[in-house]
């Protein structure tokens, strides 16, 4: 390095000493900077740190006036040194006053400088602050001179990280190490969790970052890319891929970026200044963390992801903490955890200890996800898309996590701790005035029964036939077993789960929905096929039909766990009524085969169809000649009628099924129903609303069929309402062509004057 005394390792070498001194920490930074100046040949050497107001304060400096120290504070926004926290990357200039950001500050006396070389102090990707080196001289950085500074800057990182700074700081003005964050993502499910964060994957923690002996750290390193190769190479290899929870497609990238040049090299030059292996991964990993928040591609997000996770394979075999670790840590898990994940598969999450488990917080997951529904399966509350929040949490902050406004507020002050804990009192109450009504029947103040089914897919979920007093299982949704395995699941495995479902049910009847995977729903075993329009392509029935071997063996399970007692099953996504034909003929073959090899039957079989694709809107009376009962997924049914995709968060609350178009639709079912004497349910998520019940309930549905934690909401409103009198406000308005009828505002305005709760 040119003009450097004694190079980047003997400067990291004489860090490493100044830390393990016992020195005040300002007497520690100060020694630092000197050091820095020095071996970089720089007349100037600062630290600034980011603080909690989101502005950078000088902690300390060679070079320039002393007493500015503590007291020159700037925005972010302003001059090069908020340039360089903002962008978190280098920025080296020869002519510093040249360059449009340059803000010039009296108190520094740094007008004499003209080189300046600033570089992020960077942790996890969060900036922590800046450190930055100024010659007098015009002068060029080189890019080991670059690289030296950004090795130097993690070992402040450090030093910010681990709150010694903190007893420098003016209350109010603390690092924004451990400020606390509102962090905004998606509403995934329903609930308030407070608590401690749990990582995951726990980030390895590097402590040892300064070589002792550099060819070691390079073999170290080179040992270490040689394993993680060829552990990719063994995944790829092994038939069982499926067991190892992976996808294909995920490792062949992992693969190439294995191989990939930049990265290694990146690496390399780390360890050549003076880092140790895991310390040389780590910046890399920061580096590329701080891109990836910054790069709106989604493409290369998604590989800066792939990069991320290589970085911590290759850290847990550095520090040869494996796998296993997570093992150990949610032994201990805390009571009140709030999971913290990048992403997470529905199996880990049932891994867990679901007793202590709080909340869910993820940098993926969208509303329609596995994981999204197991967490509302298990009542967990769950937000996703929260940027970076794995790399901005720590094990053991503590966290709030609102799951109906998809908030998250990581190390909340203590104000808004004491709000959200009076909130969960609130809905404590709430769900105690619920519980009450769990033994009363379901009936309107006009006498009308009305039945509030649940809607279920996993074992976890039979706990809540009892608590809820729901009348049954209106929807099972039987893909679910399907998504949370490693592998297809037995026929026996099928029988099992079902058995236990109709043993919890007891007398109250369970409708088994057959399988509704393809499009989104993928299973992590089965080869997924690439399709433009997932929603609209080969799923659900039509995978059924086309690989009837499939159906067949899961309605066989069906029949056998049905033994004497009555079952129904209903079909998914029929868009044609052959296709109910056919699948008819497939439940007709079994009970044959069944019977001819002397198995018990149901004694009773009802054979359903659900209305999710609106072609079947214009064959209701062919298909209730041949269906036993219909219900409506209104999920679907909405997303297709207003083609608006229901996992896009842009258009999934575009339109508003309160309105005519979506109403007259659910209306023509139950009318039909009526029509043919045959039953009619509703199971989407818009029975859910009390609202929106209310509306159905008028329009003449006798049974809806919702999540768990809605039993309660909507039986408070049914008890209330006076259903002829919904129908007076709600059927002329669904006449009303002026195309300008305002249902909602008007159900809203009827529920009030009439004393219905909302
Ligand atoms: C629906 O589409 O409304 C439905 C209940 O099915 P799913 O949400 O599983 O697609
Ligand atoms: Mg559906």
């Amino acid at each position: 390095m040119r003009g450097a005394l004694g190079g980047p390792r003997v400067l990291l070498r004489r860090l490493r000493e100044v830390m393990a001194e016992q020195v005040s920490a300002q007497d520690r930074l100060d020694k630092i900077v000197v050091l820095i100046a020095a071996n970089m040949v720089a007349e100037v050497c600062s630290v600034y740190v980011l603080r909690v107001d989101q502005t950078l304060e000088l902690y300390a400096t060679e070079g320039l006036n002393r007493d500015a120290v503590h007291q020159t504070v700037m925005s972010v926004e302003e001059g090069l040194v908020g340039h360089v926290a903002r962008e978190a990357e280098p920025l080296a200039l020869s002519d510093a006053q040249a360059h449009p950001e340059f803000s010039y500050r009296p108190e520094t006396g740094e007008e004499v400088y003209n080189s300046f070389l600033g570089v992020p102090i960077l942790r996890a990707g969060n900036t922590l602050g800046v450190l930055v080196v100024q010659n007098r001289a015009r002068r060029t950085y080189t890019e080991e001179e670059i690289e030296a500074l950004q090795t130097t800057a993690m070992v402040l990182a450090e030093m910010i990280a681990s709150g010694e700074l903190t007893a420098l700081a003016r209350p109010g003005a603390e690092p924004a190490v451990r400020r606390p964050l509102h962090l905004q993502g998606v509403a995934l499910a329903d609930g308030l969790g407070l608590g401690h964060v749990v990582l995951h994957e726990p980030r390895v923690k590097v402590t040892n970052v300064i070589a002792d002996d550099v060819p070691r750290e390079t073999h170290r390193l080179d040992a270490a890319i040689g394993k993680l190769r060829h552990s990719i190479d063994m995944l790829l290899e092994d038939d069982g891929l499926a067991k190892s929870g992976e996808h294909r497609d995920i490792l062949e990238a992992y693969r190439m970026f294995a191989h990939d040049r930049g990265w290694m090299h990146k690496m390399r030059e780390a360890v050549l200044s003076g880092l140790t292996a895991e310390g040389a991964v780590e910046r890399v990993q920061s580096d590329t963390r701080a891109r990836m928040m910054r790069a709106s591609d989604p493409y290369l997000r998604e590989r800066l992801h792939d990069l991320d996770d290589l970085a911590n394979r290759l850290l847990r075999e550095l520090t040869g903490r494996g796998r296993g670790g997570g093992l150990l840590e949610r032994e201990a898990l805390p009571e009140n955890a709030i999971l913290v994940a990048r992403n997470m598969s529905p199996a880990a999450l049932l891994d867990y200890d679901r007793t202590r488990i709080r909340a869910l917080v993820l940098e993926e997951g969208g509303t329609t996800s596995h994981v999204a529904i197991v967490a509302r399966a298990l009542g967990i509350a769950a937000v996703g898309q929260v940027e970076n929040v794995t790399g901005l949490a720590d094990s053991g902050d503590p966290v709030i996590v609102d799951g109906q406004a998809g908030e998250v507020h990581l190390r909340p002050p203590g104000d808004v701790e004491e709000a959200y804990a009076e909130k969960v009192r609130f809905r404590a109450r709430r769900q105690a005035q619920y519980a009450a009504l769990r033994t009363r029947p379901s009936v309107t103040k006009d006498g009308v029964h009305i039945n509030l089914h649940l809607n279920a897919g996993l074992l976890v979920d039979l706990p809540h036939i009892a608590e809820t007093g729901a009348a049954g299982i209106g929807l099972f949704r039987t893909e679910l077993q399907f998504m949370i395995a490693s592998a297809f699941p037995r026929i026996s495995e099928q029988l099992k789960l079902y058995r236990a479902v109709l043993d919890a049910a007891g007398e109250r009847p369970v409708t088994f929905r057959t399988l509704d995977i393809g499009g989104d729903k993928v299973l992590p075993y089965m080869r997924a096929v690439e399709e433009e329009n997932p929603a609209l392509g080969w799923r659900a029935i039509r995978l059924g039909l086309d690989r009837p071997g499939l159906l067949r063996s899961q309605v066989r399970a069906l029949l056998r766990a049905g033994a004497g007692r009555d079952l129904r099953l209903m079909f998914p996504m029929v868009a044609a009524v052959d296709e109910f034909d056919s699948a008819r003929a497939i439940v007709e073959r079994e009970l044959t085969h069944l019977r001819k090899h002397g198995h018990g039957l149901p004694e009773r079989v009802y054979v359903g169809a659900m209305v999710e694709v609106p072609s079947l809107l214009f064959q209701l009376d062919e298909i209730l000649a041949r269906a036993d009962f219909l219900s409506v997924g209104s999920n679907d049914l909405v997303q297709f009628l207003f083609a608006a995709d229901r996992a896009n968060v842009r258009v999934a609350d575009r339109f508003d099924p309160l309105s005519p178009p979506a109403l007259r639709a659910f209306r023509m079912v139950a009318e039909a129903g009526a029509r043919h004497g045959k039953p009619v349910t509703l199971c989407g998520e818009l029975a859910a609303r009390p609202l929106e019940a209310v509306a159905l309930a008028a329009l003449g549905y006798r049974a809806l069929s919702v999540s768990p934690a809605s039993i309660g909401p909507v039986k408070a409103t049914l008890l209330e309402l006076d259903v002829s009198a919904a129908r007076k406000v709600l059927l002329p308005l669904l006449d009303d062509h002026s195309g300008t009828a305002d249902i909602r505002r008007a159900l809203r305005g009827f529920a009030e004057a009439t004393g219905v709760p909302l």
